[in-house]
């Protein structure tokens, strides 16, 4: 594997591999690597003949200085991992590179509100800066495939809206999420639970099933009530519950053909993210 800090090392080498027909399979990231990382890994191991992984804390997604503080930087480990994932290259660059002054990078699309619900309402500005890497990213690596995670459920679905707006030529693959053996969506942030409360935590993805079962015979108060009531009990606060149209994030109805059940809570001081498919389309 080899790992490249510099965004014009990186393009001489890719440009080496696109000459020779190569495809470029992309996962960013910003690393404390966890199994559910590597899985996007392998997937991009299967699709494309080069994986590239990108590990980069990026400062203009956080809207609480402390998380980004307090966000694991483990840089070695990650490269280990990677290498052992069979991972071609490692980017992972500094702020200037990705942010260098002058050049604008901001990402100026409408967003129909997607990124105003749920994240967007609790962490205001993550999603303009969340778009603003990724097309940053995008533009410097141009893989024809882009693969990113169920985990984050909102941020793959603006990343698809604003593929498709500006007609980017990249394929996003959405990788399922990877859960801890108690059912724990992986996240880079479990590290920072007691290993009590990341037992207790179990109950966030239950309650998510309880709901694939029930959110037809209840309403939005009831599985509110449901829910905050079942994280309470194991010392975890929602933040919000949310069902949801899987396209354009609006609140669902019983027709939705697409609903998507996305929460967030707090515990510990740690923020916590899920969701769970309620109903596909067929096609
Ligand atoms: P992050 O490093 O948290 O920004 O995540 C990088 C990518 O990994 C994103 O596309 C996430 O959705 C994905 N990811 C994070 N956690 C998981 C998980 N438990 N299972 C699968 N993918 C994940």
């Amino acid at each position: 594997m080899k790992t490249i800090t510099s965004v014009d090392q990186l393009q001489k080498t890719l440009n080496s591999y696109r000459r020779a027909n190569k495809k470029i399979a992309f996962i960013p990231t910003m690393g404390a690597l966890h199994d559910g990382h590597l899985s996007l890994i392998n997937q991009g191991n299967k699709k494309a003949d080069i994986t590239v992984c990108s590990i980069f804390v990026n400062p203009t997604q956080f809207n609480n200085k402390e998380d980004l503080k307090k966000y694991p930087r483990t840089l070695k480990a990650d490269a280990d991992l990677l290498r052992k994932h069979k991972c071609d290259i490692l980017f992972a660059p500094g702020v200037n590179e990705i942010y260098p002054p002058g050049l604008k990078t901001k990402v100026d699309i409408p967003l129909n509100k997607l990124d105003q619900v749920m994240e967007g309402k609790f962490r205001p500005g993550h999603f303009a800066g969340m778009l603003q890497v990724v097309k940053r990213l995008l533009d410097i690596v141009q893989p024809d495939f882009l693969i990113m995670g169920q985990k984050d459920f909102q941020q793959f679905t603006l990343v698809d809206y604003m593929i498709h707006y500006l007609n980017l030529p990249v394929k996003l693959i959405v990788g399922k999420i990877l859960r801890e053996k108690t059912g724990l969506a992986m996240s880079s942030r479990n590290v920072r639970l007691s290993t009590m409360m990341r037992k207790e935590a179990a109950c966030i993805y239950k309650s998510l099933k309880w709901l694939k079962k029930h959110w037809q015979e209840n309403n939005r108060t009831t599985i509110r009530k449901y829910v905050k009531s079942t994280l309470s009990k194991h010392n975890i606060e929602l933040e919000y519950i949310e069902i949801v149209d899987g396209l354009s994030l609006s609140r669902a109805n019983k027709k939705t053909r697409y609903a998507v059940a996305c929460l967030a809570c707090w515990t510990e001081n740690v923020r916590l993210i899920d969701n769970i498919i309620l109903k596909r389309p067929k096609n």
